[in-house]
């Protein structure tokens, strides 16, 4: 059985070892409205009307008996990656650890990552790899739970993995590997997972109250892992930013980011339909570089050097692509006996993709096969220069960029500097990883940085 899929917050007694409920009662909704009138019939002098009031009087009371207070040692919103990690070595520490999941199962977003293998970590994972407002916040909780940390934990449950391409680590069959670790890992540390737990209220007196639709949780401490708002139908919500706003904690603001561009119309029309076309590329900004394959979509540009740029890139600004890095495109038309198209087609079609080399010769055909003409067009094919029209946004980015501004957090513990017990891990936090398992890391860095704080 998934245990992630059995912890279901109603009827929650049957996860009650550490959670107590304090004592059932009515607590959270309220009396329901619907109850009153039949709560009069009751008096009714008609056996019948009044038999049928209390069998309904009972049926929109009773269920309120199951709303229960929980009392913790620290509550979690969220069970990704970075929350679970959290509960998990809190868990460890001996604390009783509540994760609130609004989702049916936790860490749907690590099933789905990496084509399914999810790309758990990236062995040169380096603070430059990171962007945030500020550079230099990530530096520490990174250095005190490394991708040596997670590796160690991966083998300790004999799951198979691979080192695809510059240091990115997938596992050989299947993500699934990666939640059934956690979800382990959660069992044996004591965690509770409650699942399809819609928050309705956070309050703070001396403690933290989470109301959710059927039940109350108490404890002295809240860790918000809510993630950030890419992919909203896996149930990405605001709430993270939400609260942190509640707390009167400063935001930077989001953006989707590792995201594809939108071409405008011309260049949609003279290059999307070169669809599935995919080749090695220096894509650049201003300040950032990466080499890496792009592919053409029906609706733009993709691929890792596409997304990794995303990161950098602000609406209206350009990027420049090289589609042929180190390499001396027309140095073939130079030295043929004839410098004409044919040639040229066959010095480009040896070098780009067989239809892109095709399409930016057409576009691109010299005034005249003379020297400086053929400077021109080394140039152009190395200094591709695009103002992309947008980004496909939220539905389609891997991370949100932006988030809860470090400022406000502990570099040591990601608790707020303004509200005691209050932490922020993860995605919703201002500081957002290159593609490649670097977000992953600062999941687990993060999440693990504030569980052993708990
Ligand atoms: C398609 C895709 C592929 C990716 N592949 C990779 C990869 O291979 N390697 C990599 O490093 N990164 C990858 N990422 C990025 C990575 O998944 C995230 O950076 C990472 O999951 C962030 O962890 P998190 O715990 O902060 O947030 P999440 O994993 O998003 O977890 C947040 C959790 O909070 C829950 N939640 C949200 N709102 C509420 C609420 N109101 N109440 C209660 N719970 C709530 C969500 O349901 C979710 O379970 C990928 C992202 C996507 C979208």
């Amino acid at each position: 059985m998934n245990y992630f899929s059995f912890s279901r917050q109603v009827p929650v007694p049957r996860f009650g070892q550490t959670g107590k409920a304090l004592r059932p009662g009515i607590y959270g909704n309220g009396l329901d409205s619907r109850a009153v009138p039949f709560f009069f019939l009751l008096l009714s002098p008609c056996p019948l009307r009044r038999d049928n009031a209390i069998l309904t009087f009972l049926r929109l009371t009773v269920p309120l008996t199951h709303s229960l207070i929980h009392k913790f040692d620290a509550l979690i919103l969220g069970a990704g990656a970075a929350g679970l990690m959290c509960a998990v070595e809190a868990g460890k520490r001996g604390r009783r650890v509540a994760v609130l999941e609004r989702a049916d199962r936790a860490g749907k977003k690590i099933l789905i990552s990496g084509g399914g293998r999810c790309n758990f970590t990236n062995l040169y994972c380096q603070p430059e790899h990171f962007v945030s407002a500020n550079p230099h916040f990530a530096k520490s909780t990174l250095a005190r739970y490394t991708p040596a940390d997670f590796i160690t934990l991966v083998e300790k449950y004999h799951i198979p993995y691979h080192e695809k391409t510059l240091g990115q680590l997938f596992c050989d069959q299947s993500a699934h590997d990666i939640t059934g670790m956690l979800a382990t890992e959660c069992r044996l540390a004591g965690v509770k997972i409650f699942l399809n737990c819609k928050v309705r209220e956070v309050q703070h007196t001396t403690e933290f109250m989470v109301r959710t639709e059927g039940a109350e949780y108490r404890a002295p401490v809240l860790v918000v892992a809510t993630g950030g708002l890419s992919i909203p139908r896996l149930g990405a919500t605001a709430l993270g930013y939400d609260l942190a706003r509640q707390f009167g904690l400063k935001i930077q603001q989001t953006r989707p980011a590792l995201v594809p561009f939108l071409l405008g119309p011309g260049d949609r029309t003279r290059y999307c339909d070169l669809t599935g076309v995919s080749a090695d590329v220096i894509v650049a900004t201003d300040h950032h570089r990466f080499r890496e394959k792009m592919l053409i979509t029906h609706r733009g540009l993709s691929g890792p050097a596409i997304l990794q740029i995303s990161l950098y890139w602000n609406k209206g600004k350009s990027i420049r692509i090289d589609l042929a890095p180190d390499r001396d495109v027309t140095a073939a038309i130079r030295t043929a006996k004839v410098r004409n198209m044919t040639a040229a087609l066959s010095a480009f079609q040896g070098l780009l993709p067989n239809r892109l080399a095709t399409r930016w010769l057409e576009l691109h055909t010299p005034s005249a096969w003379t020297n400086p003409a053929l400077a021109k067009l080394e140039q152009q094919v190395h200094e591709w220069n695009l103002v992309p029209a947008g980004t496909e946004g939220f539905e389609k980015a891997e991370v949100t960029a932006g988030g809860v501004d470090t400022g406000e957090l502990s570099d040591k513990t990601m608790e707020s500097r303004k509200v005691r017990g209050l932490f922020f891990i993860g995605e919703v936090v201002d500081v957002t990883g290159h593609l490649g398992g670097f977000n992953f890391q600062w999941a687990w860095a993060s999440g693990a940085a504030a569980g052993r704080a708990l």
